[in-house]
């Protein structure tokens, strides 16, 4: 069985992220002054480089950018055959995620997927992506 995925390091930049996961909301942070949204979460705006900002809600729908699968070395934390992927939500925003649910020769550049939330050895949530219904077959 594989052991639960290891559990989020949350800096002061991020912790509104994963906290966000925990109540299975995906968040971006968006600007206080120009209103662009950004991730990873850093403490500056990389537009106007205000560092007020806001925690924005993010709908967790997007689309496949690229995705990969490791191979070497194995993880043990991590099931054989997991992908790696990047995702461009429907915000505008793009991020590093697992892609579930589907096999890398279906896994096609451009489906659309959608987030969902699993536990890892704390307790604290991952964000995880899988292909919504239609690209499928
Ligand atoms: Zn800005």
């Amino acid at each position: 069985m594989t052991p639960p995925r290891p559990a989020p390091t949350p800096s002061r930049d991020s912790a509104f992220f994963w906290e966000g996961l925990n109540r299975d909301v995906l968040l971006g942070q968006r600007c206080s002054d120009c209103q662009r949204l950004r991730h990873p979460p850093r403490p500056m705006c990389p537009e106007c480089r205000s560092i007020e900002w806001q925690a924005a809600e993010l709908s967790g729908r997007g689309t496949l950018h690229a995705v990969v699968k490791p191979v070497h070395p194995p993880l043990p934390m991590f099931e054989p055959g997991y992908l790696v992927a990047l995702i461009d939500l429907e915000e505008g925003i793009r991020l590093l995620s697992n892609l579930c649910e589907v096999e890398l020769p279906d896994a096609k550049i451009g489906m659309a997927v959608e987030a969902f939330f699993v536990e890892s050895e704390s307790g604290d949530k991952l964000h995880q992506f899988r292909p919504i219904g239609d690209d499928l077959g």
